[in-house]
């Protein structure tokens, strides 16, 4: 019998949730717990009747590690799946050493105040070491290897599509494809309408934050860091079409330049529209992008976090998001002797996710990989001690997965290159 306690009940949490109940054979009990409990309910009520798995739920502050260890004891799961926020990700994984449980993310951790003078000397001095400045970086996760190492527990960070999926996808063209990739160009396209003038497709303070912020990239052993959507290009997505995509720093980039030193250049690119860039410049320029408390009328408030009690819940775009995405990667590098060049990509099309699941693809595409990255630890498939990204594993049963459990994949073997 495994058992999963998955904290967290937005967008991604749906939809990963859903997707554990469809793989009743691997998940056979779930605990759904979250700030609001009510959410949780709310997705329980939805899957009765529609699910063997058996499905618990359960309020829980994962901002409190003594809460979360009495939570995780109670539940007694195999593993934790943490589909709440970034901010989470210490507490959560400072709860499962505890209590001696695997653990399973989708994105880096980045603090919640960003002026904590302790957590902002340790940044200050990544940027003048490493050369971005990117609120989010692996370090702080990694600083854990040991400790799972010695406790014989797993954790696994970043399996969402992106990061997550497209670092599958390099390692499966290392494996299959290449005898070495000298660049790789991470591309994320969403060619979707909601219909708002503006909105974001995950929750909106982690996705402001991280596009607002300097582009960067790795190249010959560093870092180069650009101004914000300083970097354009456009590309011809198959079944999207033509779209501007701008250059983005992206966590992928820091474990794949660790883990693969032989690449030379990995970039990311995101397609942004010319309304949703014109809405994040005017936000930026009055402040409301600011994480730094202001006092308003008697009240401490965070400009970005006002911000996204007025703008639309990610969960709500489903039913009038119509489109697709088009997330993958292009990878140069060289096999027998000659160069080649691939894309490998996945597309998802907004209003199928909504049929299937009540969500739109942003969601999906996320919350299937975190179902799947949950599938290969329970099942002992990617198992090891110490603390890993999806790339330091044998990605064919994961490639496998995402083909039978919604994201099939295509590998083009003559793409258009990115300049
Ligand atoms: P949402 O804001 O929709 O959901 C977050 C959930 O976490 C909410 O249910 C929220 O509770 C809960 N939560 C927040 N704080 C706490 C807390 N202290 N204790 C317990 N629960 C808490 O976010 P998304 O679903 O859009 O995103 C989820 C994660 O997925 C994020 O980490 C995001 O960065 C990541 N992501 C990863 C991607 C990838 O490709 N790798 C792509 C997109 C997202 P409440 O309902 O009370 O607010």
């Amino acid at each position: 019998m495994k058992k999963l306690l998955v904290i967290g009940c937005g967008g991604v949490a749906s939809v990963a949730i859903q997707k554990c109940c469809q793989n009743s054979e691997t998940f056979q009990e779930l605990c759904i717990a979250s700030r609001t409990k009510s959410k949780c309910d709310a997705l329980a009520k939805k899957l009765e009747g529609k699910t063997k798995t058996r499905i618990t739920t359960a309020q829980v502050d994962a901002d409190s590690v003594p809460e979360l260890v009495e939570r995780i004891r109670r539940v007694r799961p195999d593993a934790v799946l943490n589909v709440a926020l970034p901010y989470q990700d210490l507490t959560i994984m400072d709860a499962c050493l505890e209590c001696g449980v695997d653990y399973i993310d989708t994105a880096n951790y980045e603090p919640e105040d960003t002026g904590d003078p302790a957590w902002r000397a340790v940044y200050e001095k990544r940027i003048r070491e490493k050369g971005f400045s990117a609120y989010f970086d692996y370090s702080w996760q990694w600083a854990y290897h040991k400790r799972f190492e010695e406790a014989g527990l797993t954790a696994l960070l970043g399996t969402g599509f992106d990061p997550g999926v497209t670092s599958v996808f390099v390692s499966y063209a290392k494996k299959h494809c290449f005898d070495r990739i000298d660049t790789v160009d991470i591309l994320d396209c969403n060619g979707g309408d909601h219909g708002h003038p503006f909105a974001t497709n995950f929750n909106p303070e982690i996705n402001l934050r991280e596009v607002s912020a300097p582009g960067s990239y790795w190249e010959d052993g560093r870092w180069i860091e650009v101004p914000a959507m300083s970097i354009r290009r456009e590309y011809d997505f198959p079944k999207v079409g033509r779209k501007d995509m701008y250059l983005l720093h992206h966590e992928e980039i820091e474990a794949l330049a660790k883990h693969y030193p032989e690449i030379r250049r990995i970039r990311f690119f995101m397609t942004f529209g010319q309304s949703y860039l014109t809405h994040m410049k005017c936000l930026e320029n009055v402040g409301m992008l600011s994480t730094e408390p202001v006092e308003f009328q008697g009240h401490r408030i965070v400009p970005i976090q006002f911000l996204k009690a007025l703008l639309p819940d990610p969960a709500s775009l489903g039913p009038r998001t119509v489109g697709k995405t088009n997330i993958g990667c292009v990878i140069k590098g060289e096999k027998n002797g000659r160069q080649k060049t691939i894309y490998i990509y996945n597309v998802c099309d907004h209003q199928a996710c909504y049929r299937e699941l009540g969500s739109q693809a942003v969601s999906y595409t996320t919350g299937v990989p975190a179902m799947i990255g949950a599938a290969l630890v329970l099942s002992g498939v990617w198992k090891k001690p110490g603390v890993f990204t999806t790339d330091e594993f044998d990605p064919d049963p994961y490639m496998d997965m995402l083909n039978q459990w919604g994201l099939p994949w295509v590998v083009d073997e003559d793409p258009a290159a990115v300049e």
